[in-house]
């Protein structure tokens, strides 16, 4: 392999932002979802699997239950991989989906415990209103707050198929609106490939999309079809097609080579955390196998984010899967 860097890994993103080894140290909310608690559906999304979260569900905590969860977390997060620089990081379920004195009360506290340099806010685009933008935007003045954005696609087919409860237009107005008035926080939009009600232009729509808005990071998912969820149920009553790796990794090289270089990459893939409730595809059970030849799929096909945008590529080494307390096995926020 060459020492090019393909793309701008969320590694060096993270080391030009912050100066040092920076980890995401996973704290819960306590909130729900709008298709969790029956004000959009009551099964949530088609794929998604939140049993991991689900002992903090329904219970909200207040401030000191948040930062009792970094204090349990982070001393292990710093021994076992020398970080020195913390996000709390609200992962799982739909973090702004609260009124804003309880959501200022979470952030705050979190944003408050020693060694936390900031938030990491998983939230899906119906559940931001203004109100709720003007709060992180007034955090991010004072402290680095990145927010998840849940988009997933921007093609409805897929939003229907993947029982999303929101339509494409509603991830435009969350963007448009956390551009006009948050122009301090840094956006990160979650995408998932593979669908099959995809078009073939979806990934490079998303990418001229995400371009328009230049948003700060973008984290890719393939299609994962995980127990427990109204996919594996779809899937094993009528089976349908999932992507191979070759056919996902082309995926990722046309959404890549049109996004401008200058945003960064959390994740390429997924990668199940437990093998034996992930149905397809299998070659999400196997990290480093799927990383390894993803990078030689890059290499044929000399990938380089932004090649066919109008914003100059980039060169430096390798990225490497992103670094986090945990490696989650779907798109669980938002
Ligand atoms: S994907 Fe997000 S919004 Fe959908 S059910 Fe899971 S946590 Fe809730």
């Amino acid at each position: 392999m060459d020492t090019l860097e393909r793309y701008y890994s969320y590694n060096r993103y993270l080391q030009n932002t912050f100066g040092g080894k920076t980890y995401k140290v996973v704290v819960a909310s306590g909130l729900t979802c709008p298709t969790r608690d029956g004000t959009l559906a009551k099964g949530g999304c088609a794929f998604c699997d939140v049993r991991g979260s689900s002992s903090y569900f329904g219970k909200k905590g207040r401030g000191n239950e948040i930062q009792d969860q970094i204090r349990n977390r982070l001393p292990a997060i710093r021994e076992r991989f020398g970080a020195t620089h913390f996000l709390a990081y609200f992962q799982s379920y739909t973090n702004t989906y609260s009124d804003t004195e309880y959501l200022r009360t979470i952030y705050e506290a979190a944003l408050s415990e020693p060694g936390i340099s900031g938030l990491c806010v998983g939230t899906r685009p119906d559940c931001l209103p203004d109100s709720v933008i003007d709060l992180l935007e007034e955090l991010a003045k004072k402290s680095y707050i990145s927010l998840e954005l849940g988009v997933q696609s921007f093609e409805n087919p897929t939003l229907d198929w993947l029982t999303r409860g929101h339509d494409r237009q509603s991830s435009i107005d969350a963007l448009t609106r956390l551009r006009a008035r948050a122009p301090h926080v840094n956006v990160c939009v979650h995408l998932i490939f593979g669908s099959p009600t995809d078009s073939i232009h979806g990934p490079d729509e998303a990418a001229e999309i995400l371009n328009s808005f230049q948003v700060e990071g973008v984290k890719l998912h393939q299609l994962m079809i995980l127990e427990h969820t109204e996919l594996a149920q779809r899937f094993r009553e009528n089976p349908f097609p999932i992507l191979s790796l070759e056919a996902y990794t082309d995926q990722v090289i046309r959404f890549l080579e049109r996004l401008s270089p200058k945003m960064y990459i959390e994740r390429l893939y997924a990668n199940a955390t437990h093998n034996d409730e992930c149905l397809a595809p299998d070659w999400s059970k196997n990290r480093w196998d799927t990383h390894n030849q993803m990078r030689d799929l890059f290499e044929s096909r000399n990938c380089i984010q932004g090649a066919r945008c109008n914003d100059l590529p980039i060169a430096m080494p390798l990225g490497t899967p992103s670094r986090s307390e945990d490696a989650p096995q779907l798109p669980a926020s938002g």
